[in-house]
Formats: structure tokens, C-alpha cells, sequence
């Protein structure tokens, strides 16, 4: 275990302003808060962020994040909490320490696998400061180091196969290679233990042959490189375990074919130097042509740049040979964690490519204005994803989502039936609206019905295309089939209003005369009222004299005992807002009498039949449409029915009133306040209700309350 004037040391020598109290109050503090906590390996549990810290010094970076390294497991696992944290540290260190809190609580299991890209993506999201990411990496490699002192195998490899799966790759996306390397050869030994055995031993059977090679080899080229003016430092190694085994797999050859093993580091100190030094290497050795790449030219995303080449070597072995600047060097070890190293000296701009990530191109530009600390501590900050969210199912599947996504648009990057049958969502547990935005490590429940069908309004707030176009498709077909159904009414109506027995026949040969093509057309077009009633009776059964009656409304017949009306067109299972409308005007509750009004290609309105707004249609009987109310029980459940009510202006009258209308299981959806006096005001309540019954039942208790002047149902 590193000590804490060993840790302090290393910090100031790359960082001679570092905040060393900090440091060594952390170091401390740490201590006392793990008190007689214990790793697996029976070390006290304080050794782990102390070791940690380490790591982190050793990728030289700031004392926040150092200090931050110290803290990061006391908020999981020991009573501190984030004010102690502010009030020691400061606000910025807590917030380091509280996101890598967050990381760690983000749970990867192996059948997530096809997600795995998704959480890298979600883990670099939710670091919102890179240093939270690294603190987790370092915390990771720790972990990893000390895996074999965990009994629990099947935890160790749940570990391992994160490792594997999230952690690795995400050290590499940063470019951090040698983090990468270790984690996944540590991650290696522990998820295929016979294959690490193996080329282990096979690797220990090489060396005895050849002995000390890798050194003769490497003074060899760096003689080459010297006589030939180059200043460069060689240094070989072995290839690591875990990519020995990744050749063997992807070339599907056997150790012993895998002459390469050995690779071969040419530090230079320019650019220039580097195609110098592919020269003299390619001029004295013979190439094996298969492995030249220049990453120089075009580096990689991540920012990582050399020139990779392999020749036949001075033993006659296939050598692999790496050619970069010390610079870059920097870079392929460490990644975006080696740029700090160059804060005073201003950053290498050549490392940077086109494709380099732009937050990483945007912390580079920063570091070559590079003013104040404060300036890079802002620049660090990952808007990486910042155009995403990711979210879990309950299952615990990543969906990834664009920003401003909601549960809806959730619901149909699940399944289709699943976005089409939704009826709302439980957001970490708590019930939400469905159009409440997704933040980042959400788990989104849906809450499905089988009877439940895409609402027109989720349209106004779905952000994916898959969510809106389904929601339009659904509408239109919706619509549709409730124009198809409502025409077929109407149709039958006007059969029997003149007397005919209603048949599709009749109907057929009426087709051609009004140039539809389908009976399923006629349907939508009658439903749509773009053909009346009696038009379609004058079509199937040309010179007809009519008989029925042009306004139904002159024919309004008795209730029966459901309050249906004998002979009307029942608005059978219609979704308000399609083919059928309800009027504002008087809001028609089940139970009213009513009467429907056409709307050319807009469906019909239902008004109540003292509606004020049906004079406007006295001399338009083409127009009229007899419904009735549907005693089926697949009319909607709840419609809006809207009173007037005054009250008295004194404390608690307003919460008596709606007590009084939600004892009654009306639930108020909007409520206006129309006059103020000072003794009394007026207002308008609007109340879903199931009919007039129930409605009246809501007027008759309000009545009976001392704090309610005056309440009257109301058409306006
Ligand atoms: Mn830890």
C-alpha cells in the first residue's frame, strides 16, 4: 500500500502546485471512515482507495481527482455523506465522488451483452466530468488486480465479464491502451482460465529457447537507428496474453505459428524522425508487407497515432515494430488523461485528428488557449452523448433514446404492440406521465391494456420517428374504420328511413353511378359525409320519391330504459377526436338527448338537442344525423360534463367543493375562476364524469354544502 507522504510525493512531482493538504486530509479521512472495514483479501478496506489514488497519480492527474479517488467509495459504503463531503472537500470534489457513486450503482450482467455498447455509451453519459470516469476506471483496475481474493467464483466473473465487456473497451474509446491491456488480460485469466494457462506456459517454453532476445533485438535496431543518425529508444515486449489469444482466435492458427509475439516500441522525437526510422528499418530488415499501417496520417478515433510495421528481425522472427513521437506515446498509453501532462508545454495539436472525438478535440483546443485551471476543469466535462439518453426496462435492457425522449417513444423502441397498447409508466418506480422526459439511467416500466390504442395527442410530444409514425398510422386506420362504421349506419338508417330493406346488393349497384370503387369506400365516404344518406338511397334506387324525413330532429322519440333512443345510430366504441366530436358547446353527456352533426370530411359533432348552436343547421337537414347513445359499454368511459358553481369567498370552501367532487368519483379537468366578489365567486368545473346520472349526483352533493351558493349544470 502506497503511503501518504509517498502518494503526496508523487503528486508534487508532476503537479508542484497540488493542493497537499487536501491530499493528506483525504488520505485520512478515508481511513477513519473504512475504520475496521475489510477487503477479500483480509487488507483493511482503506487500502483499496489509497491504492486507487495511486493509479490515478500515476496518469498524473489533478488533486481534485486524486482526492476524489481517496473518497470514492465512502458515500456507498461508509455513513458519510455528501454534505460531510462538501463541508471538508468542497462542492467540486463531492460531485466527483457522488458521480462515480452513480457509476457504481449501474448494474451489467453478461445476457445484456448485446447492450454492451449501449452502457459504455450510458457510463460515458452519466460522467459527466471525465474524472469521474477515470476515478472508475482506476477503481476498476484496482478491483481487477485484487479479483482472486473473492471467493464467490460467480461473482468473479460477473466482474470479470464487465470488465470484459463494458470496462475494457471504454479505457480503449478514451484511449487509454495500457489500461485496456491489463484490465482485459486480468478480465481473461479469470473468464477462460485453460486458455490463459496454456499460452502462459507455452510463452515460458518460448523464452527458454530463446533466451534473452528481446534485448538483443532491441539494442540491435536501436543500433541501426543511431548509425543512421536516429535518436531513438527501442523497447520490446511481449505481446499480452489476452491479444496473443485474440491472433490465435481471429487467424485461427496454433501458438507455435505465432512467431510475433514479440513487439517493438521506436520512440523518436519528431514526426519527421518516424518516416526516418520506417526507412532504415525496412532498408535493413525485409518487410512482411501485411502489417504496415500508418496511423500517423490518419489516426485512429480515439486520437492514437504510430506506424505499425512488421519485418523479419535480426533473428530471422517476425517482429512487430512501432514507430511514434514521445508525444504520441503519451497519448496511446493514457489517453485523454495524457494531455494534462502537457498543460504547461501546450498540447501536441498534431495528435488530434479530423475523427478524434470533438469533446476531445475541444479539450485540446482549450488546452492550447489553455488560460486557467478552472478553464479545463469546464472542458472536461463529457457532452459526448449528450444528444442521448439511455434508459432501462425492467428486465434491466438498455434502450437508447434521443434527447428529450419520453416514455411513450420508450414504449415503441420496446415493441410496437407494446408503444400501440400503452397506458402509462412507472419511472423508477413511481407512476409519471407519459409525457414526461427520460433523464439518463432511467428504468421505465409500461403499463399496458389490452384494450388500451395510441391517443392522437402523443403525437404532439413523441421525439423518435418510430413513436409518430405509429401513433399516425394507428390514427389513420382508426379513423378509418370508425368512418367505415359510422357510413354503414348511416347507410342502414337511410334504408329504413325510406322504407327498404337494407342490402349490400342495392348498394353495389349504386357503386358505379357514384364512381367508388369499393362498398368499403362507399362506407368511408357516407361516414365522412362526403355523400348523404339520401343521396345514397337516390344512387340504389334511381327516381325513388322520398319519404323519410329530412330532419330527424322533428322525430325525436322516447328514451328506453338504458336512455338510448329507439332507432338513432348508436356512437358504438368511437374515440372522441376521430369521426366523433363532442361538442363544447354543450358538452353531451350519455343520458342527454342528442342529435349529430355532419361535418363534411370532419366526421360528426354530438350536440344535446337544446344545444344553441343547432339553429345554425335549421336549414340544413342533409346535415342532421340521429344517434343515440351507446348501451353497449364500449362508449368511452369518462366524458367532461361542465357546471357552474359559486361559492362563498371564505378559507376552505374551495377544498370542501372539491372533496365533495372527488367523494363523488368525479375528477375535476379543469376549473376556471369566471367572477370575484368579495363575498362570493363564480367559476367554471369541469368533471369527467360517466352520464348525466352521475353528474347530477356530483350537482345534488354540492348542493347540500353550506360553502356552495348556487351550482347548475352549464352548457357554456
Ligand atoms: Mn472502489
Amino acid at each position: 500500500m502506497i503511503r501518504q507522504f509517498e502518494l503526496v510525493e508523487k503528486v508534487c512531482e508532476y503537479d508542484p502546485d497540488a493542493d497537499e493538504a487536501a491530499i493528506n486530509r483525504a488520505y485520512v479521512f478515508a481511513t477513519k471512515a473504512h475504520g475496521n472495514q475489510k477487503r477479500a483479501s483480509g487488507d483493511p478496506y482503506y487500502s483499496h482507495p489509497i491504492e486507487v489514488a495511486g493509479i490515478a497519480a500515476g496518469l498524473k492527474l489533478d488533486s481534485a481527482t486524486i482526492v476524489t479517488a481517496l473518497l470514492h467509495d465512502t458515500l456507498e459504503d461508509t455513513l458519510t455523506t455528501r454534505d460531510v463531503l462538501n463541508e471538508n472537500f468542497g462542492s467540486e470534489v463531492a460531485t466527483l465522488v457522488e458521480g462515480v457513486t452513480k457509476l457504481s450503482k449501474i448494474e451489467y450482467t453478461s445476457e445484456q451483452s448485446k447492450h454492451a455498447e449501449n452502457f459504455r455509451k450510458l457510463l460515458l453519459a452519466m460522467s459527466n466530468d471525465i474524472r469521474v470516469l477515470l476515478v472508475k476506471l482506476a477503481d476498476r483496475l484496482h478491483n481487477m488486480r485484487t479479483l482472486h481474493f473473492i471467493a464467490n467464483g460467480e461473482r468473479r466473473r460477473r466482474i470479470a465479464q464487465e470488465t470484459m465487456d463494458i470496462y475494457a473497451p471504454l479505457a480503449g474509446r478514451i484511449g487509454m491502451q495500457e489500461f485496456r491491456d491489463e484490465l482485459q488480460d486480468l478480465a481473461f485469466q479469470e473468464l477462460n482460465p485453460e486458455a490463459w494457462e496454456s499460452i502462459t506456459r507455452m510463452r515460458d517454453l518460448l523464452h527458454q529457447r530463446t533466451g534473452a532476445s528481446i534485448e538483443r533485438i532491441a539494442a540491435e535496431i536501436a543500433r541501426k537507428l543511431r548509425e543512421n543518425g536516429i535518436d531513438a529508444s527501442v523497447s520490446g515486449r511481449e505481446k499480452r496474453t489476452y491479444s496473443i489469444w485474440m491472433k490465435m482466435q481471429r487467424k485461427a492458427v496454433s501458438f507455435e505459428r505465432l512467431s510475433d509475439i514479440f513487439g517493438f516500441r521506436v520512440i523518436v522525437p519528431g514526426i519527421e524522425d518516424c518516416y526516418r526510422a520506417l526507412g532504415v528499418i525496412h532498408q535493413t530488415w525485409p518487410s512482411t508487407h501485411e502489417k504496415f499501417k500508418d496511423f500517423i496520417s490518419t489516426p485512429k478515433r480515439n486520437g492514437y497515432q504510430s506506424i505499425h510495421t512488421a519485418v523479419l528481425g535480426p533473428d530471422k522472427q517476425r517482429v512487430e515494430i512501432q514507430i511514434r513521437t514521445a508525444k504520441m506515446h503519451q497519448v496511446a498509453e493514457y489517453g485523454v488523461a495524457a494531455h494534462w501532462r502537457y498543460k504547461e508545454g501546450g498540447p501536441d495539436l498534431t495528435v488530434i485528428g479530423r475523427d478524434t472525438y470533438q469533446w476531445l478535440r475541444e479539450l485540446v483546443e482549450m488546452l492550447e488557449q489553455g488560460e486557467t485551471p478552472e478553464d479545463w476543469v469546464e472542458y472536461t466535462k463529457l457532452d459526448l452523448f449528450f444528444d442521448q439518453v439511455f434508459c432501462f426496462t425492467p428486465a434491466g435492457d438498455l434502450i437508447a433514446l434521443p434527447h428529450g425522449a419520453t416514455p411513450v417513444d420508450f414504449a415503441y423502441a420496446v415493441h410496437t404492440d407494446i408503444g400501440d397498447r400503452c397506458v402509462g409508466c412507472r419511472i423508477n418506480g413511481r407512476t409519471m406521465p407519459l409525457h414526461n422526459e427520460l433523464k439518463n439511467g432511467d428504468q421505465v416500466e409500461i403499463l399496458c391494456s389490452q384494450a388500451q390504442s395510441p391517443s392522437p395527442t402523443w403525437a404532439d410530444f413523441a421525439v423518435t420517428a418510430k413513436a409518430r409514425a405509429a401513433v399516425r398510422r394507428f390514427i389513420r386506420h382508426r379513423e378509418r374504420d370508425e368512418y367505415m362504421t359510422l357510413g354503414r349506419q348511416i347507410a342502414e338508417k337511410a334504408f329504413r328511413n325510406e322504407q327498404y330493406a337494407f342490402s349490400e346488393k342495392a348498394l353495389e349497384q349504386a357503386l358505379a353511378r357514384l364512381q367508388i370503387t369499393s362498398l368499403a369506400e362507399l362506407y368511408e365516404q357516407v361516414g365522412r359525409g362526403k355523400i348523404s344518406g339520401v343521396a345514397l338511397i337516390q344512387a340504389a334506387f334511381p327516381g325513388t320519391k322520398l319519404k323519410g324525413p329530412q330532419v330527424p330532429a322533428a322525430h325525436w322519440g322516447g328514451l328506453d330504459e338504458h336512455g338510448r333512443r329507439q332507432n338513432g345510430i348508436p356512437i358504438r366504441g368511437m374515440t372522441a377526436g376521430l369521426a366523433v366530436h363532442y361538442g363544447e358547446c354543450c358538452h353531451p353527456l350519455p343520458g342527454d338527448r342528442i342529435v349529430g352533426i355532419q361535418k363534411p370530411g370532419a366526421g360528426v359533432t354530438i350536440h344535446t338537442i337544446d344545444c344553441e348552436i343547432l339553429e345554425q343547421f335549421g336549414d340544413m337537414p342533409e346535415r342532421w344525423l340521429d344517434v343515440s347513445w351507446d348501451a353497449s359499454g364500449n362508449s368511452p368511459d369518462f366524458f367532461v360534463g361542465r357546471i357552474a358553481a359559486t361559492l362563498a369567498n371564505e378559507p376552505g370552501s374551495l377544498s370542501v367543493l372539491t372533496a365533495l367532487i372527488a367523494k363523488n368519483l368525479g375528477n375535476i379537468s379543469n376549473l376556471k375562476i369566471t367572477g370575484r366578489a368579495p363575498d362570493f365567486f363564480d367559476m367554471l368545473i369541469d368533471i369527467e364524469v360517466r352520464d348525466v346520472k352521475h353528474l347530477t349526483n356530483v350537482i345534488a352533493a354540492l348542493r347540500g354544502s353550506p360553502h356552495v351558493t348556487k351550482v347548475e349544470r352549464t352548457r357554456g
